[in-house]
């Protein structure tokens, strides 16, 4: 991407340096259809079938687009079980992009969290992080384990200037080697960036002052570098000591510090799959033999070969500052439209996507009517607009069966990388707006089918009343017959 000046006019806007060849046809059902459709999933967008979404913006993970060259390479994927050159290449490039050695391939993410577990966590361990991530804390304290968050208070403000939100407490994160012993701590992990805090960035300097600590104490240092794509252009952007260094340079800096590094390339690369890497042969050794077991051999683990041909050439292109700013400078521009309309969204933007605050956005909605939830399926009746809930529904009840509120009741539109054109961004602002100057007439969801556990995935609910109705009716007396 670059960022252009248009004829008389101040504003900065996004440029793609692409061009789209390979495409898929769309659907937007009726304002009608939008209300029988939400329904039918019980009110959750996770149940929505995709042939009646338009923009879905549900996930970053798996649905980035791929480039001509490594759709190219895939053909030349070498299948053979033990010795594939296909695991040379990708291997040879881990090295280059990351400085390190060995590698063990994991067929995603949270593969490589289960092995990580496995191999390290025992009964009692506190694993400092500056931010959970869902299916890494599920690991940690299924081995019984547990996950102490250090992320500064400023972090989870929703609104303010600071440009790297995600960076750890460094004063917290002594005190706690201090309290709990080093002994008790397998690993600190660094989520760069920040999954479930609105994509938001760690600098470099913060991450390399965890990583001396942990060596000061003799602590393992691991990076998740799942979202590490937007990060590196945060810390080029935003970071004064970074602004000269190439992203391979910042790349190095930063890895050649941390003792082990885990991926999921169904964001970093543009692909699937996923793995571990590390210069350190020691730590490797004590993870090696669960890949066999739990993954697939050693030259695979799990991944289909052509993903690991697409991830080679994918993590080339994460080098590449033009291919990378795409999303951060798309979520910006979203972010900055509604933001200056007056809707309250997590500021300053981060990664991932933009992510609207629908406490702020529906207040005075009861919390146990779900404002997040409701904003999710408003939002599809508005625009056949697929985002995801990331409030209390995605939290679990407590033990005794009452609410878990969250902290922050957020609807999060990610944006896949290099998937939507300028034009379906501001498609998405307008419908947002609309949706905003109406938010009188959204109301909230109660449970009809509430599962135990992942309630998120699979729940259903219904509107407390016939808001929707009067949402679809009043969205066609503003756009009349128009979809
Ligand atoms: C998505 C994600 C994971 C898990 O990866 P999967 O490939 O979905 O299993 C782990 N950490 C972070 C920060 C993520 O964003």
């Amino acid at each position: 991407m670059s960022t252009i000046k248009f004829y008389q006019q101040d504003q900065q806007v996004p440029l793609e340096m692409h061009k789209v060849r390979v495409v898929q046809k769309l659907f937007l059902p009726t304002v009608e259809e939008r209300v029988e459709k939400i329904n039918e999933a019980g009110n959750n967008t996770f149940l929505l079938q995709n042939k009646d979404v338009y923009m879905d913006m549900l996930t970053d993970s798996g649905v980035n687009a791929m480039s001509d060259n490594q759709v190219a390479a895939m053909m030349q994927a070498d299948d053979s079980y033990a010795g594939s050159e296909t695991c040379n290449r990708l291997i040879k490039v881990l090295k280059d992009v990351f400085g390190t050695e060995y590698f063990l391939p994991a067929h995603q993410g949270r593969a490589c969290e289960n092995i990580l577990a496995e191999a390290f966590v025992r009964p009692g361990d506190v694993i400092p992080m500056n931010f959970h991530f869902t299916t890494t804390k599920a690991h940690i304290t299924r081995l019984g384990g547990s996950v102490v968050e250090l992320i500064r208070p400023i972090g989870l403000k929703p609104k303010n200037n600071e440009p790297f939100k995600g960076n750890f407490d460094i004063p917290r994160l002594e005190a706690l080697i201090q309290e709990v012993g080093a002994e008790h701590i397998p690993f600190v992990r660094i989520e760069a960036g920040t999954n479930l805090v609105g994509g938001q960035p760690l600098s470099l300097e913060n991450m390399l002052q965890v990583a001396a600590i942990c060596k000061k104490h003799g602590i393992i240092t691991v990076l998740d570098a799942s979202l590490l794509q937007d990060n590196l252009y945060f810390i080029k952007t935003r970071e004064e000591a970074c602004k000269n260094m190439s992203i391979r340079e910042i790349t190095r800096t930063l890895c050649d510090q941390m003792d082990l590094i885990y991926f999921s390339s169904r964001k970093l690369g543009f692909a699937r799959g996923g793995g571990i890497v590390s210069n350190n042969e020691k730590l490797i050794l004590r993870m090696k033999e669960f890949i066999p077991l739990y993954e697939g051999f050693l030259t695979y683990g799990g991944m289909e070969v052509r993903s690991m041909e697409a991830i080679a050439i994918g993590l080339q292109e994460t080098m590449d500052e033009e291919i990378i700013n795409q999303g951060p400078l798309f979520i910006e521009y979203l972010v900055k439209e509604l933001d200056d309309y007056g809707v309250p969204m997590i500021m300053p933007a981060g990664g991932l996507g933009a992510h609207i605050n629908a406490t702020e956005f529906l207040k005075g909605m009861p919390h146990d009517q779900y404002p997040a939830g409701a904003l999710a399926a408003a939002l599809y009746i508005a625009g056949g607009i697929r985002g995801m809930e990331r409030g209390t529904i995605s939290e679990q009840r407590e033990t005794d069966g009452s609410e878990h509120f969250a902290e922050l009741e957020l609807l999060r539109l990610a944006c896949p990388r290099r998937v939507f054109t300028l034009s379906q961004i501001k498609y998405c602002a307008d419908r947002v707006k609309w949706l905003y100057d109406n938010r009188s007439l959204i109301g909230g969801l109660k449970w009809v089918e509430e599962p135990a556990v992942l309630r998120f995935f699979f729940g259903r609910l219904a509107p407390v009343n016939d808001w929707q109705q009067k949402l679809a009716a009043k969205f066609r007396q503003d756009f009349g017959d128009s979809l």
